[in-house]
């Protein structure tokens, strides 16, 4: 089932050699526009035929009414209600710490930059829900989004037939212990596209974020500059690197846990040691026929995009996930934390035997909307940083102005742009550097 990928010995960039889904977004990016565009054009009716094309619903209104989002949450469950409460809880705790406090910098006497931290004014988040729901995912996006100080927050998630046309009950009961009631039934490339462009009741956002499948990763990439948006959170990732101190049951447990959420998830071991690829080949055997969603687990770990590859040592093997750049990274080495410390590029490190990615998925703290695609070597995850804006903000008065012009004219002649110095000119004249009239 799952391929093995011998990297022992060999030479060149290791990303040309490493696993990667067949689907990319470029691939997708075909498929979306047109939908993008529908939605640009036509709105509310364009989204009423598109979500009966790809989710079988027939909406009558693309907003969830209030009172469907409250009986949601009456109805809940009292244990998943104190798992996502315990889940919000631990990811206030973090997020909280992400605020930052604005600074000024006196640059000279009578000169100030002050670097004031402003939040996005509307968010859109999506919250997928395909062929799995994402109450976790209500808590990512908002969790961040409400710490950051966003005052206008709107949830977009797939509406699901079997609850009458609305996204699942457990989306809507994690909106109404958040206190968002702002919900519309819109899935795929056509709810990116509705924040973007607005539509009927949804006012246009100035960012899009959570995580979602190849689409909806395609639509942020095509509508980014029209709208804000986040890391490309796409069909999800899990890279392990380990050695024989690794337990083979835990390695192969996580590598079918990410499997479990799309048959193009990708599921890879990075390790040196034959002896633990030999044994979690084994446990994959005779673990993958006993799980629920055996079926997609066993099409992701088959697929192009997943692989056990062998590495000659753990330095190789860090450079190896340095160059995969992994939405998920765990470390199960005989040294896990010395080993995390080296590696420079994924969307969260999960270190040593006691912190697995499911953990991270729910109630760790951090968060789990996180860079795929390769894009955690340029991009971090979701977090306060995503919804905040820093905005220079400039104070100098006459003398400090005066002292610095000989400094601004010079370089406006330099671009050939003299109208710039003349601004400063006319303010305090030309006088020599230093010399404030
Ligand atoms: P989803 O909500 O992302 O996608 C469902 C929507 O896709 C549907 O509503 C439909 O409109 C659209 N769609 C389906 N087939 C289509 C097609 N052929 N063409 C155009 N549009 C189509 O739900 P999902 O499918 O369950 O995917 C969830 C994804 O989110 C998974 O890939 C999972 O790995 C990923 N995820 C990623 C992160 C992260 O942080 N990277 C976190 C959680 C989940």
């Amino acid at each position: 089932m799952i391929s093995r990928i011998d990297l022992r010995g060999a030479v060149g960039d290791p990303r040309d050699l490493l696993p990667r889904a067949e689907l990319d977004i470029e691939t997708a990016l075909d498929r979306v526009r047109p939908i993008c565009e529908d939605v640009r054009r036509r709105g509310t009716e364009a989204l009423i035929e598109l979500t009966e094309r790809f989710d079988g619903v027939a909406l009558t209104d693309i907003r969830v009414p209030r009172e469907a989002v409250d009986s949601a949450l009456a109805a809940l469950d009292p244990e998943v209600r104190a798992a996502l409460e315990e889940s919000i809880r631990r990811a206030r705790l973090v997020h909280a710490d992400q605020r930052r406090e604005d600074t000024t910098t006196t640059v000279v006497p009578g000169g100030t930059v002050t670097e004031r931290w402003v939040p996005v004014a509307r968010v859109g988040l999506y919250v997928p829900g395909g062929r799995a729901v994402y109450p976790s995912s209500v808590v990512m996006n908002v969790v961040p989004a409400q710490e950051a100080g966003v005052a206008s927050l709107a949830v977009a998630s797939p509406p699901q037939a079997e609850f009458g046309g609305l996204p699942h009950p457990t989306v809507l009961a994690a909106c109404a212990l958040l206190g968002v009631d702002e919900v519309y039934a819109v899935g795929g490339a056509q709810a990116v596209a509705m924040f973007a462009y607005g539509a009927g009741p949804c006012a246009r956002a100035d960012m899009v974020t959570g995580p979602g499948n190849i689409w909806v990763a395609a639509a942020k990439r095509l509508l980014k500059g029209v709208i804000g948006i986040d890391a490309e959170a796409g069909p999800t990732e899990i890279a392990i690197l380990a050695d024989d101190t690794a337990d083979p049951g835990y390695v192969a447990a996580d590598l079918i846990s990410q499997a479990e959420h799309d048959v193009v998830a990708a599921s890879v071991l990075v390790t040196p040691s034959t002896d633990l690829a030999g044994k979690v080949e084994a446990e994959l055997a005779a673990r993958v026929p006993a799980t629920r969603h055996r079926d997609r687990v066993a099409e992701a770990l088959a697929g192009r995009q997943s692989g056990i590859v062998l590495v000659d040592d753990i330095d190789h093997g860090l450079a190896v996930v340095d160059a995969y750049a992994a939405e998920h990274l765990e470390i199960m080495t005989a040294d896990p934390h010395a080993h995390a410390a080296r590696v420079r590029n994924a969307g969260a490190v999960f270190v040593g035997d006691h912190s697995p990615v499911s953990l991270g998925d729910y109630c760790a703290g951090s968060n789990h909307v996180l860079p795929t695609g390769g894009s955690a070597a340029h991009t971090a995850g979701l977090s306060v940083q995503t919804f905040l804006r820093g905005m220079h903000v400039v104070s100098y008065d006459r003398a400090a102005l005066a002292e610095v012009a000989p400094h601004v004219v010079a370089l406006s002649q330099a671009e050939d742009l003299p109208a710039h110095g003349e601004a400063v000119i006319a303010r305090v004249g030309a006088g020599p550097a230093g010399g404030a009239r």
